[in-house]
């Protein structure tokens, strides 16, 4: 079993957190409960926001890999940093967990081509080419959204084609998911490596801004690359946003205390949810939502384009039935009542973005 995209690493590195210890009550994740949820590969975000910018991004970034190889270097016996698809199949094999990296942000490094060799260097295997913010060289889904008429360019730049060049050239997987329409388009036009879009859902059944249309479902499908589910309840439910608003205005007040104390929104969101745990939880979709973005993806384009990518430790509301990664057994559970075989889930598990992983490496 493979996850695209967990935020642990960052968020424990930003609280002082130790991911080898027992993180349960604080965290979706640990290695202990990766293990035990049956996660044999776990992509952990490499991750600032956009505070981080030119002399602080990279450096950053650097210091939450510096952590993965410290933790793993203790723990030799419970889990392994791999780059490679051999590497991978090894730690698998030796019942370890395959711990890799993935970048989420192409503001991490800097606007330098050489930062980016740098990455893939220390062992990242993929690079979101934007987070929520936009770089100089390519446009995010949430600014194409917001700022449609301000924004100095849209899509890919000349050296934003760079990037997406030597990231096929590097051998590293170009990952779709936060990007821009227009971004998406000019990536996917440029590639000649098959994507993966990390931790994105589908926009025709939660059109939210940083969703999946099924024009771009099939151009990942036709590239042969892979589209990993995200377990936000805000990306596969339609209806909670609506009742996330609900529920943040009977605490405004709080809000703007926190907003006056420099809180950016997704702070105030995962605190409020944390702070009110009834009504937060009444808040959650059930497991079956996350299922039919599943479902969909496989009855547009087929069985071979979906995967997992939870962002675990990155939201703050899941389905019901999901509260940390010991509950993934149940999306296995659930793909067999709806009828998935073997073949098909060991696919839809990990076995897509191997194959997609596989197709990027440079011999
Ligand atoms: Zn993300």
């Amino acid at each position: 079993m493979v996850d695209t995209h967990n935020d642990v690493l960052s968020s424990a590195t930003m609280r002082g957190l130790n991911i080898a210890g027992d993180l349960s009550g604080k965290t979706h994740s640990d290695i202990a409960r990766l293990k035990k949820g049956g996660v044999d590969v776990q992509v952990f975000s490499i991750f600032c926001d956009e505070r981080f910018g030119k002399d602080t991004a990279f450096q950053f970034a650097n210091l939450e890999i510096d952590s993965l190889y410290a933790i793993a270097a203790r723990n030799p016996e419970k889990m392994a940093v791999v780059t490679t698809p051999a590497q991978l199949q090894q730690a698998v094999s030796e019942k370890k967990l395959a711990c890799m990296m993935g970048v989420e942000g192409g503001h991490m490094m800097e606007d330098q081509l050489s930062n980016l060799d740098s990455f893939y260097k220390r062992g990242v295997r993929y690079m979101t080419l934007t987070w929520n913010n936009s770089t100089s060289w390519a446009t995010s889904a949430m600014d194409e959204t917001l700022k449609k008429d301000s924004l100095p360019h849209k899509g890919l730049t000349a050296f934003g084609k760079q990037v997406v060049q030597r990231m096929n050239a590097l051998g590293m997987l170009v990952d779709l998911s936060h990007v821009g329409e227009q971004t998406f388009w000019d990536a996917i036009n440029t590639t000649t490596k098959p994507v993966l879009v990390s931790h994105s859902c589908v926009y025709a059944l939660c059109p939210v801004f940083r969703n999946l249309k099924d024009d771009q479902i099939k151009a990942v499908a036709k590239n042969g690359g892979v589209i990993d589910i995200n377990f936000y309840s805000g990306f596969l439910d339609s209806t909670f946003q609506r009742r996330l608003t609900a529920f943040n205005n009977r605490h405004k007040a709080e809000a703007d205390s926190l907003k006056a104390l420099k809180w950016v929104s997704y702070e105030i969101e995962e605190y409020f949810l944390k702070a009110y745990p009834d009504e937060a939880g009444s808040l959650r979709p059930p497991l079956s939502v996350l299922l039919d973005h599943i479902d969909y993806i496989v009855r547009l384009v087929g069985v071979d384009h979906v995967g997992l990518g939870s962002d675990f430790d990155g939201i703050s509301s899941a389905p019901k039935e999901l509260n940390d990664v010991t509950d993934l057994p149940l999306i296995t559970k659930g793909l067999l009542q709806r009828g998935y075989n073997k073949n098909d889930i060991r696919k839809i598990l990990g076995g897509n973005f191997i194959r997609v992983f596989s197709a990027n490496q440079v011999f």
